[in-house]
């Protein structure tokens, strides 16, 4: 699902394979080195990716997938903890072939060419997440 190489302690460069999903991809990686916090910057290439849109009018989420090749241009996120597994908060701004731009809320994403990633894991250190009523959120807990 990726190759990755700890470049210092508690960084890691990654490369997700080909056709992958984003998150599982991501998810399984946290998983195999116990990442309980940490921070993720990436760059690379997706066939399709779902945005999630949360409307504070109704606190409703309203998903959207855009079937078409685009480049990451930026993939940013963070890593925690919501019952005992690995929990991804990711954006992403991504390119389509007229070169403008969509972003938001990535709720998955299929690389197609490559995906190279860094990971960095805030060791020793473990953040929560709490559901939140009022904002209809998945917030930090501390
Ligand atoms: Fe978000």
């Amino acid at each position: 699902m990726y190759q990755s190489k700890e470049v210092r302690k508690g960084v890691f460069v990654l490369s997700l394979d080909n056709h992958v999903g984003i998150i599982e991809a991501l998810t399984a990686f946290c998983e195999e080195k116990d990442i309980t916090a940490g921070s993720i910057t990436g760059l690379g290439a997706v066939s399709e990716a779902t945005f999630r849109y949360l409307d504070p009018a109704t606190n409703k989420y309203v998903d959207k997938t855009f079937s078409e090749q685009m480049e990451i241009t930026n993939l940013t996120g963070n890593i925690s903890r919501k019952g005992g597994k690995p929990y991804l908060h990711l954006h992403i701004t991504a390119s389509r072939s007229d070169y403008t731009c969509i972003g938001g809320h990535l709720l998955n994403g299929r690389i197609n060419g490559a995906c190279e990633l860094f990971v960095e894991s805030f060791e020793g250190a473990v953040v929560g997440r709490r559901a939140d009523a009022e904002t209809g959120i998945n917030l930090y807990e501390f």
